[in-house]
């Protein structure tokens, strides 16, 4: 009776319910970090034309985009170098096995902060740049064109990196007879900039540039250890990340670990994703609680399902 009570095990041997509780509990933790996605950085290939090879472009805004179609009939089959574990939410299992958060469709809030960025007239220039949870990698590339000094891509999934991030910047950024105009060139319809069109040809953007994938905390922690000394982001840009609350404690520390102390993270988001639970108020709560950021609404677009754009900033920022 006095084991009962104290809640370690009865006398038949069997577990008690609190203990069988935690042991569930240490299995499913134990099981979690199993499932975290190592980090790893991926090298940019010396031959660019192989980076594009195979690839169908198609275009949107002024940009081309790697055709996923293609990519699929192309790769499937060779993404074992995944090593992805844990539970398969891939409508495209068959290029990547695993785990698969998104990163081969352009979700739609990527053309809302690609909006916001010429409203709001963004400044890139000289700017260290995140563009987090990138898929298509769409609104690192706007920054490159605005002539940030540095853009880092990070996706969940390397074959996004591999086989679409990169192919997208390269298209965009290096390829012959491509320009680089800014997103207000690109708003406003003007002719591209002189001073942006001296890039064309020219491999120096690359060198502006950082591809990384795998789980958030395992990429801040990369990130963290491998510059030195200690590269914060002015500007973080992230859309359609916020849609899984189980993520929330891994975005916000991400998030806390990697802004610099005055930078502003812009975040796209619908209102509220069925089926999945997160949203942008959730997010928002969540961010209140930790009591290191301050948000700000800054955009509300209601065709369709209900969007919004949030600037996110420390508490203490300028
Ligand atoms: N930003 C792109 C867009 O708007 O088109 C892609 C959005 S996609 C729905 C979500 C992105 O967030 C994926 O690229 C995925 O890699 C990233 N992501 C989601 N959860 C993640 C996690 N826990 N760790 C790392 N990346 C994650």
């Amino acid at each position: 009776q006095r084991e009962k009570s104290r809640g370690t095990a009865d006398l038949t041997g069997k577990p008690s319910p609190k203990l069988a509780a935690a042991k569930h509990q240490d299995e499913a933790a134990l099981k979690k970090n199993l499932c975290v996605k190592a980090a790893k950085e991926h090298s940019i290939p010396q031959d660019l034309n192989k980076v594009l090879e195979n690839k169908v472009m198609e275009t949107v805004l002024d940009l081309s985009y790697v055709k996923l179609s293609v990519v699929e009939r192309t790769c499937s089959g060779d993404a074992d170098s995944e090593g992805i574990v844990s539970k398969s939410v891939s409508s495209h299992s068959d290029l990547i096995p695993g785990v698969y958060e998104g990163g081969l469709k352009i979700w739609e809030c990527t053309f809302d902060l690609m909006d916001y960025f010429s409203e709001a007239e963004i400044e890139f220039t000289n700017k260290t740049v995140l563009d987090l949870g990138c898929g298509a990698g769409l609104l690192g590339i706007i920054a490159l064109q605005g002539e940030a000094a540095r853009v880092h891509f990070q996706d969940y999934n390397s074959t996004v990196i591999d086989e679409i991030t990169l192919p997208n910047v390269v298209a965009n950024c290096i390829s012959e007879g491509r320009r680089m105009g800014s997103g207000k060139d690109r708003k406003a319809s003007k002719p591209p900039s002189k001073r942006l069109r001296k890039a064309e040809g020219s491999p120096d953007v690359l060198n502006r540039c950082r591809f990384f994938s795998g789980e958030w905390s395992q990429v801040s922690q990369l990130l963290l250890n491998s510059n030195k000394p200690c590269l914060k982001y002015d500007l973080i840009l992230t859309s359609e990340t916020i849609y899984n609350p189980d993520y929330y404690s891994a975005l916000h520390d991400t998030l806390a670990q990697l802004l610099d102390r005055n930078g502003r993270v812009y975040l796209a988001s619908k209102v509220h994703y069925f089926g999945v639970g997160g949203g942008i108020y959730l997010f928002e709560k969540f961010i209140e609680d930790k009591n290191v950021f301050r948000t700000s609404m800054v955009k509300t677009i209601d065709q369709g399902l209900q969007r919004c754009i949030m600037e996110i900033a420390f508490k203490n920022s300028c």
